[in-house]
Formats: C-alpha cells, sequence, structure tokens
C-alpha cells in the first residue's frame, strides 16, 4: 500500500471514558467535541447516527434499535465503558427538523426530554451497570436532560 497521508497515532489499548449516542448532523460536530473535552471525555466510543438517541427512543425498526444497542454492548466488551452519554439535537433532520415543532424551540426541547428519558430506560434496562447521561445540544451549546422522567 501506498501511504498517501502520514499522521501519527496512539496504538495502545483503551478503556473507553464513555460511550457517545449522537448525530451525525456536521452542525453540531464541533459543539459535542468541544463538550466532550471539556467533560474529560478524551477517550469515547463514538456512535454516530442519523437521529442520535432517537434510534433507542423512536427506532424506526427493530433492526435499527439492536444495532445500536448491540455497538454499546462491543464498547463494554472491548473498552470496559461504564458510561454513556446519550444526545439528540435542535432541527434534527430524522424528527423533520424545527419546522416538525413549528418553529417552537421549548416544544422541541420538551419532546427531545422525553425522547431522551425514554432511550435512557432502555439502556438502563439493557445494561444495568452502565451511568446514562442525557443531553440536548442546540446551536447555543449543550444542556443537561435528567435521565429520569419527573413525576
Ligand atoms: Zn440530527
Amino acid at each position: 500500500m501506498q501511504e498517501i497521508f502520514h499522521f501519527d497515532s496512539p496504538p495502545e489499548n483503551y478503556t473507553a471514558d464513555a460511550a457517545i449516542l449522537c448525530c451525525f448532523d456536521q452542525r453540531i460536530r464541533l459543539a459535542v467535541h468541544k463538550f466532550l473535552q471539556r467533560q474529560g471525555i478524551l477517550r469515547p466510543d463514538m456512535i454516530v447516527v442519523a437521529g442520535g438517541a432517537r434510534t433507542l427512543a423512536s427506532p424506526r425498526n427493530d433492526f435499527e434499535r439492536d444495532f445500536i444497542l448491540e455497538q454499546v454492548r462491543m464498547s463494554i466488551r472491548l473498552h470496559q465503558t461504564k458510561r454513556m452519554f446519550l444526545m439528540s439535537h435542535s432541527d434534527c433532520a430524522t424528527y423533520g427538523g424545527l419546522a416538525a415543532f413549528d418553529g417552537d424551540r421549548g416544544r422541541e426541547a420538551d419532546h427531545h426530554q422525553q425522547e431522551l428519558q425514554r432511550a435512557a430506560e432502555l439502556v438502563k434496562a439493557n445494561f444495568p451497570d452502565l451511568t446514562v447521561a442525557c443531553f440536548f445540544v442546540n446551536f447555543d451549546g449543550v444542556h443537561a436532560v435528567n435521565p429520569e422522567p419527573s413525576e
């Protein structure tokens, strides 16, 4: 093979600081990256798919949900992952964007909070030892969502 790009990557095995499930939307990528660094998550196992936490909260089919759960299982098995971050974001095209909420950011945020909580319940049911945290990303930053639904 011919090297077309030289870059030195750390070859050591690692323990993942967290598994991160987030959307592939390019607009939030840098915010997520900087947020993870700020949180001390320097070795994340990134599970980057359209919709992020939606794939667990409102999967389009069983295959989608099971595939993501399998990725989490692999992260735990291969990289001893003990934490998971579930993320969704504003104007996500898989939800029909902000337009699906008639441009109402409050309604959108409420809906995503419920989605994240449902995703968290599924993760906890499948991986009781995993610590789960939920985050909603908008164009101002990252917002913590309590993974437990309030009464
Ligand atoms: Zn998205």
